[in-house]
């Protein structure tokens, strides 16, 4: 039988089912008498407290057993337990009205999900998981039933579960989960998320498939297609087999080379970069081959919080990711929220069109108390590593000399305060609006680098919204139109003597690579895993080769023209080297 659903994270893995029960927690019991309302405070405190004493030593096991990163995901669990504002709530419904202090948590969590529920913003909604999850530890502690635990799985399995929580993927031992399916989630769920920084496959949104499978069933899952298969006949088995063992190959035959420099065989050196949300990301990157971090997204750093995080809070970690890359390229973006990444704390007015509304760069420009802490987060970690700074959505030359001014005044607060920072730290923009394209030649002077963000470019250039999957068919990175932009990005930059990179999905994409490289593109950022398939295609053309492939790419019509041409292209170069 086979389930199609959502490609959550890529990869193909066969094993034996691994069904979770969430069980719901029954609360039996709603209203109490009024003398037995002490009891019910009391009840509450005890298991805020309990749940406070798990919630650490979990994070002390999962930071201890598996990475750090991952054991966050607690200390945000118990940052939400202990939010006065969430306690002060549930006890006023049990003092207000008589309700059981199980019943309260659940009046109150209702509340909150309501209002998380009605974010159109995907991310946010998947924070009510978090919500969720502290609400029924908290629930089962009052009732004195026993946690799920994830880390007694013992042998290799795929998970089967309804949905799973933050807590759960955060315990999973990468040795013994295979792969994972879920009823509910998509592609930018949390799930999702964890599933691709573990670099295990995940098939997600399959509706109602953890009650029609049974546990110890036979199961195939494919993250590449979105397809789950069960009890597959023997053809299916020896397909998917091929396949498993093909990938498994490929990627073993690329590791051995992953470590090595992305240098044309005519001696062109490209840096191959990852992006990051976290810093604990690069030691992934680097598994894989990074020569650097082309992107660090710290909006991750605020949506992981309940309140902006403080300049030490953020100084620490700009500190860590430097610390880790010892001295490889670090491009700190600087705080890219709106659009479709929105921050609870942080009220955006409703918007007809967020992504073209008050986001990004636009937003710190307007609050310079939020810009200014973080410049000097990252201004102070600059002494600790090769940091580099990137404004986000930049337009123009405007916002530029706006945003270097602000850089300018910190950079100066911090002399004036006798903290080191590095006086020479480049500076530089995303170019993710066409018309910050089509002036790369003034904005040039203005900064160090570019780098491109073809996720946003091509839905502004296009006029296609990047989370419509109505018009999905039309994002097209490999439009003629797009290839002319970036083209003259990289000339701009080069012609005054800077480089340009792309932090974009399309760096990491095999049929885009030699086409960008024969642009004259000098960095690619991209997911750790798409690192040495394109490392691997750098090491086997020319730049001359790569040269003439990306003009033959400039003069055709169409999208579908350019793709078939660097597909064949790739194809023949890949022929000639056996
Ligand atoms: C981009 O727009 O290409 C980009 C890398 O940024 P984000 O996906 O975070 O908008
Ligand atoms: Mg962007």
């Amino acid at each position: 039988m086979i389930y199609n659903g959502i490609a959550g994270s890529e990869g193909i893995a066969a094993g034996k089912a691994y069904i979770i029960k969430n069980s719901q927690t029954e609360i039996d019991t709603i209203a109490v008498a009024s003398d037995a309302i002490e009891t019910e405070l009391d009840k509450l405190s005890e298991g805020i407290e309990l749940s406070r004493v798990q919630l650490i030593r979990l994070k002390e096991k999962v930071e201890k057993e598996l990475d750090e990163s991952k054991a966050q995901i607690f200390e945000a669990h118990r940052m939400m337990l202990e939010d006065p504002e969430f306690i002060e709530a549930v006890r006023d419904e049990i003092t207000t009205n008589s309700f059981s202090a199980a019943y309260a948590v659940k009046k109150v969590t209702e509340n909150y999900l309501t209002i998380f529920e009605q974010i159109e913003d995907d991310y946010m909604r998947e924070r009510a998981a978090d919500i969720k999850d502290v609400s029924s530890r908290l629930t089962r502690n009052i009732l004195g039933i026993s946690s799920w635990d994830l880390f007694s799985i013992g042998s290799p399995v795929i998970i089967v579960a309804h949905d799973l929580t933050p807590s759960d993927t955060a315990m999973m031992n990468k040795e013994y989960v295979l792969g994972f399916t879920t009823d509910v989630g998509g592609s930018t769920s949390h799930t999702a998320i964890m599933a691709r920084s573990l670099g295990i496959p995940a098939v997600l949104g399959l509706g109602h498939i953890s009650s029609e499978i049974k546990d110890g069933d036979d199961l195939i899952i494919d993250g590449i297609e979105g397809k789950l298969i069960v009890n597959p006949d023997k053809q299916q088995k020896e397909d998917y087999n091929r396949r498993i063992s093909e990938l498994q190959a490929r990627r073993k035959e690329l590791a051995k080379t992953a470590s090595l420099p992305a240098v044309t065989l005519d001696g062109k050196r490209v840096e191959i970069s990852c992006n990051i949300g976290m810093p604990d990301d690069i030691k992934h990157g680097e598994a894989n081959g990074a020569d650097g971090v082309g992107l660090f997204r710290t909006e991750f750093l605020y949506m992981n919080h309940h309140t902006l995080p403080t300049e030490d809070e953020q100084y620490e970690q700009y500190r860590k990711a430097a610390e880790l890359l010892q001295g490889k390229p670090l491009i700190v973006r600087t705080l890219d929220i709106g659009g479709d990444k929105k921050l609870p704390y942080l009220p955006i007015p409703e918007e007809l069109n967020p992504f073209l509304g008050w986001r990004a760069i636009r937003i710190c420009l307007e609050r310079r108390d939020i810009f200014k802490t973080q410049l000097r987060a990252i201004l102070r970690a600059s002494g600790h590593g090769n940091i580099f700074i990137m404004f986000p959505m930049i337009s123009g030359v405007g916002e530029v000399r706006e945003a270097k001014n602000v850089l300018e005044e910190t950079k100066e607060e911090l002399r004036k305060e006798q903290i080191p920072f590095d006086e020479s730290i480049r500076v530089g923009i995303m170019v993710e609006i066409p018309s910050a394209a089509m002036t790369a030649d003034a904005i040039a002077k203005e900064v160090d680098f570019f780098s491109i963000g073809t996720n946003d470019l091509c839905q502004y250039a296009l006029a296609v919204d990047r989370m419509n999957p109505k018009v999905a068919g039309l994002y097209q990175p490999l439009h003629p139109g797009i290839l002319r932009l970036i083209k003259n990005v990289i000339d701009a930059s080069h012609k005054h003597g800077k480089f340009t990179g792309m932090c974009g999905e399309m760096a990491g994409t095999e049929e885009a690579c030699i086409v960008l490289l024969g642009l004259g593109l000098d960095e690619f950022s991209m997911s750790a895993a798409a690192i040495p398939n394109i490392k691997n295609i750098v090491r086997t053309v020319t730049l001359k080769q790569a040269e003439e492939i990306a003009n033959q790419a400039l003069e055709l019509a169409t999208p579908e023209e350019v793709l078939e041409f660097s597909r064949n292209k790739l194809n023949e170069i890949r022929r000639d080297l056996l």
